[in-house]
């Protein structure tokens, strides 16, 4: 089917019945726009501004970030852009944020969290967006500009952040659930953010106690798992519930049968490697949302992760 993806016109994610699912992509940095729009992606479901910090000893300036969020945006003109604030800690740890001696930095103060111990760093990446989004709206090139937060844990943190973006004048403001808690909470986190996005990398590593990086555990490290596709649930009921958009901007939305499972709990847009648009796709269009809904029941229903998988696969073959 990647021959036929490559060959059939780009169309607009949707599901067989027409329901719109955005495929959107994840960058890491802004060069590689271009590629991804003529991949066929309709926006960024999630800007890793990482890159702009790792290369230094110190925090890049507000014109240096600037000058990058205006590229960004400007090739993503009339789109959806979803900036995600420095994710810093735990695999990625920097010099001037993060303590080098914590003994579970996966546990400790990263995402938000050091943010929050050094907020003039936040203010600054949040200003810096502010004059990118109001300078290439100037020029006619402006984009839709979404800000969220990583890491985020709690109520407490969803109201701080949204506080502190709508301060620089962030419309859509939302929360990365990628921590069981949030999940849970997500009823709650949603009554105050204006969207959650889901990175399944870190949900599943936080659900199963398994470094995503450590080989020994890797089989731990599977967004199949029916415990992480319950926390998927239940963010996208809270989103259905409050009217608000429900994203997943980690690896699992490039698998595309995972992909009608995780629509089928809720999600209503997905975020990828640009390489994946293509298969994923092909693959929504196969499926109404009734019976994406039913592949994911399917999935739900099984023990561990291989099961889930076959179910839904099983679930499928019937529908499609
Ligand atoms: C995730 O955790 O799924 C995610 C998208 O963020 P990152 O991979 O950058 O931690
Ligand atoms: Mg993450």
């Amino acid at each position: 089917s990647r021959a036929a993806a490559a060959s059939a016109p780009i169309t607009p994610g949707a599901l067989r019945d027409g329901t719109e699912i955005p495929l959107l992509v994840n960058l890491g940095n802004a060069e590689g726009a271009a590629e991804a729009v003529a991949l066929g992606a309709e926006g960024v479901g999630l800007f890793r501004t990482e890159f702009l910090f790792l290369s230094s000893s110190q925090a890049p300036t507000v014109e240096q970030q600037r000058a990058v969020y205006e590229k960004l945006l400007a090739a993503f003109a009339g789109k959806k852009v979803v900036v995600r604030v420095l994710d810093a800690g735990a695999d990625k740890p920097l010099p001037f944020l993060n303590d080098a001696h914590e003994e579970n930095p996966a546990l400790g103060l990263r995402g938000l969290r050091a943010l929050r111990a050094s907020e003039d760093i936040l203010r600054e990446q949040l200003t810096a967006l502010a004059e990118a989004d109001a300078a290439t709206r100037a020029a006619g090139k402006g984009a839709d500009l979404w800000v969220m937060a990583p890491m985020v844990a709690t109520v407490e943190e969803t109201e701080y952040f949204t506080k502190i973006a709508r301060e620089y004048g962030v419309k859509t403001a939302g929360v990365m659930v990628e921590v069981p808690s949030s999940a849970l909470l997500a009823d709650r986190i949603l009554a105050v953010a204006d969207f959650a996005s889901i990175g399944t990398n870190d949900l599943t590593q936080y659900t199963m106690a398994a470094d995503r990086l450590l080989g020994s555990v890797a089989t731990f490290q599977d967004p199949w798992h029916p415990a992480v596709l319950r926390l998927v649930r239940e963010v996208g009921e809270a989103g259905r519930a409050h009217g608000k958009p429900v994203g997943i901007c980690g690896e699992a939305a490039a698998d595309p049968m995972l992909a009608v499972v995780l629509v089928g709990l809720g999600a209503t847009s997905l975020s990828m490697a640009p390489t994946a648009l293509a298969d994923v796709r092909a693959t929504l269009l196969q499926y109404t949302l009734g019976e994406a809904r039913a592949i994911a029941e399917a999935a739900l229903a099984a023990n561990d992760a291989a099961s889930a998988r076959a179910a839904a696969q099983a679930a499928a073959s019937t529908s499609s």
